[in-house]
């Protein structure tokens, strides 16, 4: 017996809840389907946010999703500016603001609500930002606007180093600090981190490894700091420095604490679906009958790894996987079988003028097949434990990238890797 699917909701109108919606709609399902969004935008792109966006050299309209570029073209209920706050799965039902008064029922449930940043006290002052959103980007890129300020990185990894780089080339005076010995330390090794500490220090940020943020100190507005009126009247104020942990102090204009994402499943806490660092699904992403997980929410067993869990924070993984999530519900409605989404995870970083590309994962296993680190164009190939390619990272190598990912897809052993990439 089939499923009926005659209404879709998508929670999350960002990249994968878009990819799976216009997925759906190619694939021939007219019925009615609605995009919720916390968000008050039409989907956007986020990568260029720490990079062309915040460098001012882009504008808003070039941030727009090709799906949202025409809202109607795919005759989707926009519902932005609302957010889910609930999930009832026998009720088939997603549950929208904080009084829960109002639901939107459902055949099929596409959870895409993506990744939402860490935070740290002080983040409430002013001049303190994280990066995630439109709006966050607006708040910095203005605050990185005009006369050189002293800006604070905190957190070397992807996000906090392109900010980092960003802020340094529009003149600003930069210093990032990082907890672990070197930048990127959970995916790379020591060395090829340094590489990455050391483009930033040639470039003039002052990259402090090995130490972490006691707190961030700011002014008192409406009021003097130690003043006896109670404090009734005073808010917090602009921030001043960043104190570490050993001790020293940054002064500081501006403040990025860029300490990687928990995924959004708040929402989902009470709803009887697997939560585990995201939304646990089967190897088809699926969480439950007619309820399917994509993007930086979703986590899963790829086959391609050993069925490994993995929840990916990429780009390239959201489209990708929105798109196989929008087939998956369809393939659902009909009962048919489907192949397990088995990807090859893909990302790309942008700093000065390195492109920094990574397929599939690191390991202790690696070995440098082109070019050198110190050159900082090279490309480093790591294997998994019975001799496979398992990943590839290449600094200014494009064309072998692509390579490199065509060969962890197709199962290559590293000497194939070696001769074809070397
Ligand atoms: C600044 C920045 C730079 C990046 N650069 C790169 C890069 O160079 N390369 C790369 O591969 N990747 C990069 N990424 C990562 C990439 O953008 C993400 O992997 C991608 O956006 C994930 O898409 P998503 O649709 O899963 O989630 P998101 O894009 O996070 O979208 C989720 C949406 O769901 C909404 N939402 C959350 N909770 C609710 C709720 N309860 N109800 C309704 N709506 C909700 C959110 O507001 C959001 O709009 C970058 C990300 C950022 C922030």
């Amino acid at each position: 017996m089939s499923n009926r699917l005659s209404s879709v909701v998508v929670v999350g109108a960002s990249l994968a809840g878009l990819q799976a919606a216009q997925t759906l709609r190619r694939s021939g399902f007219d019925g009615d389907l609605t995009l919720v969004g916390s968000e008050p935008h039409y989907p956007y792109d986020r990568p260029p946010l720490s990079k062309r966006f915040l460098a001012g050299t882009w504008d808003e309209a070039k941030l727009r999703l090709r799906g949202a570029v025409d809202p109607d073209e795919f005759q989707f209920n926009w519902k932005l500016g609302h957010k889910a706050t609930g999930l009832d799965l026998e009720q088939r039902q997603v549950i929208l603001g904080d009084d829960g008064q109002e639901t939107l029922s459902y055949d099929g449930l596409v959870i895409a609500t993506g990744a939402r940043p860490r935070t740290i006290d002080g983040c409430e002052l002013t001049g303190v930002h994280v990066l995630r959103t439109l709006d966050h980007a607006r708040a910095l890129r203005s605050d990185l606007e005009g006369q050189s300020r002293r800006v604070c990185v905190i957190g070397a990894g992807f996000i906090g180093a392109e900010v980092a780089a960003t802020a340094r080339e529009l003149g600003h005076e930069v210093t990032m600090i990082e907890a672990a010995q070197s930048p990127l330390a959970r995916v790379l090794d020591h060395e090829t981190g340094m590489a990455i500490a050391d483009l930033h220090r040639d470039h003039g940020v002052d990259v402090r490894l090995g130490v972490g943020v006691a707190k961030i100190e700011g002014g008192v507005a409406g009021g003097q700091d130690g003043d006896d009126n109670g404090g009734d009247t005073a808010q917090s104020g602009g921030v001043e420095r960043v104190v570490l942990s050993d001790g020293s102090a940054i002064e500081s204009d501006v403040v990025v604490v860029g300490i990687g994402v928990v995924p959004s499943t708040e929402w989902l806490a009470r709803s009887g679906l697997t939560l585990d660092n995201g939304v646990v699904c089967d190897d088809t992403c699926m969480a439950a009958p007619g309820v399917v997980a994509a993007g930086d929410v979703a986590r899963w067993p790829n086959s391609r790894f050993e069925g490994k869990l993995m929840r990916v924070e990429q780009w390239d993984n959201a489209v990708e996987q929105g798109g196989y999530v929008g087939g998956r519900l369809l393939a659902w409605s009909r009962d048919d079988a489907v192949e397990p989404y088995a990807p090859t995870p893909w990302f790309w970083s942008d700093q000065y003028d390195r492109k920094i590309q990574l397929a599939g994962f690191p390991s202790a296993r690696a070995e440098v097949v082109h070019g050198s680190i110190p050159e900082r164009r090279f490309v480093q190939l790591y294997a998994g434990e019975r001799g496979e390619l398992i990943g590839a990272m290449a600094w200014n190598r494009p064309r072998h990238a692509i390579k490199a990912k065509q060969l962890i897809a197709r199962g290559a052993n590293m000497s194939e890797a070696r001769e074809e990439l070397s």
